[in-house]
């Protein structure tokens, strides 16, 4: 179903395929068959990577080196400990402390390390929280994965669908969280729309239903007010902001566990996990293991507040840029209340065919990647700076420099 999700103002991919990097052929800079233009993450030898993409993406470079030295150690670390050992079973208990620790996630409130990423939860929460079919639900859809995870949700509960989508596809607004059905089982929202760049900075308060949130690429990055938020529900893949690929927390209030549907799988199946200790299956012990130390990595940094006051400092930084560029930079967002900190999509030119890939390969040069990635929704006129934790202050910083510089050295050009 990936046609129904596109966006109708993309361009198709380009129809050329990518050719390999060496040393030997490094591309010139308009070269159209370059390999970053096709999304390729690899940086020219012997250049460092700074990687802005909009995930799976690094982790801050003290984590990744910790996360290296669990294989240099004599004792099995969790790739290879049986889900069950006494050493596993300490290493998760000590990854739910240091979130619910670095989170301020409160005690009436359960946490789950579930495979199926952010998907999964589309349909689990429907099927956790709706017995029946015919029960409603309220999705606020302002983005590509909200409105993905309605559809998802249609299969199982009833959804009343809230959406400011524009007449194009895009999305340049919240919708409003007034008028929603009062028999919503639950309110639906996505805290950050990774792909339009959309994020809520807090979440709304004093909602009648309990709030489900997809926080995927924004959990880590600012507090959660759990009690006034109402919050119910919120889940967030991994390998945006606290660790790699394979593995969903999911925060659960307590009082919701009795709701679910006869059909949910156990697998998704909150309460089953929760009754078995969250080994009713298999669980992916070492992204477990790579969360807990990004926690860790967390709270020794400063905490959450200090998480959110880079992410201010990065995306300012990067915005900065597109406002002063004389239109050089473009953004489909004019409205600073919803600009997203994590990812901030930008076109170069207004999306000028010679000077995008002039920008993209110049980038790369000095180890830029990630800007242009290939997504389900195709390629759009629009880039991506993708600033998650894993982006230090002064990563973005060189972005902007290279930015800045483009812009002088190329404005002649714009038409
Ligand atoms: C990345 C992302 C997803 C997709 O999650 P998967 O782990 O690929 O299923 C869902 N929601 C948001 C907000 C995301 O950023």
């Amino acid at each position: 179903m990936c046609i129904a999700d596109q966006p109708r103002n993309v361009s198709s991919t380009p129809s050329k395929k990518p050719r390999n990097v060496s040393p030997a052929n490094t591309p010139s800079h308009s070269d159209k068959n370059h390999p970053v233009l096709f999304g390729s993450l690899t940086a020219p030898p012997g250049v460092k990577i700074l990687n802005f993409s909009p995930g799976p993406t690094c982790l801050a470079e003290s984590v990744e080196e910790e996360i290296k030295d669990l294989f240099k150690k004599d004792t099995l670390n969790s790739m290879y400990l049986s889900h069950r050992s006494p050493e596993f079973v300490s290493i998760l208990k000590n990854t739910v402390e240091l979130s619910r620790k670095a989170m301020a996630i409160p005690d009436n409130y359960e946490i789950l390390f579930t495979h199926g990423g952010g998907h999964g939860q589309f349909a689990a929460v429907p099927m956790n929280l709706c017995r029946t079919k015919s029960e409603k639900a309220t999705y606020l859809v302002n983005g590509t994965w909200s409105k993905r995870a309605a559809m998802e949700a249609a299969k199982y509960c009833t959804p009343t669908i809230i959406s400011s989508e524009n007449d194009d596809g895009t999305f340049t607004s919240n919708p409003s969280f007034d008028n929603i059905d009062p028999g919503s089982k639950y309110i639906y929202c996505c805290s950050n729309e990774t792909v339009n760049g959309i994020e809520l900075h807090r979440l709304p308060k004093g909602l009648h239903a309990p709030l489900v949130i997809d926080a995927s690429s924004d959990f880590g990055t600012k507090p959660v007010e759990w009690e006034a938020s109402n919050v119910g529900i919120l889940y967030a893949c991994a390998s945006k902001n606290i660790g790699h690929p394979g593995i969903t927390m999911t925060v659960i209030r307590k009082d919701l566990l009795d709701n679910a549907s006869d059909i949910c799988p156990g697998v998704l199946c909150y309460k089953t996990n929760i009754l078995s200790d969250n080994l009713w299956n298999t669980i992916p012990t070492f992204n477990v293991e790579v969360v807990g130390i990004v926690m860790k990595w967390m709270l020794a940094m400063g905490g959450v507040n200090q998480m959110e006051e880079w992410s201010i400092i990065k995306s300012k930084m990067i915005y900065g840029v597109v406002d002063n560029s004389n239109g050089f930079y473009g953004t489909p967002l004019s409205d600073l209340n919803i600009r997203s900190r994590m990812n901030v999509p930008f076109c170069v030119a207004d999306g000028d065919e010679d000077l995008t890939t002039e920008f993209l390969v110049q980038a790369w040069e000095i180890g830029i990647v990630g800007l242009r990635t290939l997504t389900p929704f195709g390629v759009g006129k629009y880039l991506r700076a993708s600033l998650y934790n894993g982006v230090s202050v002064d990563k973005a910083n060189i972005l902007r420099d290279f930015m800045q510089e483009f812009a002088l050295k190329n404005a002649h050009r714009l038409r």
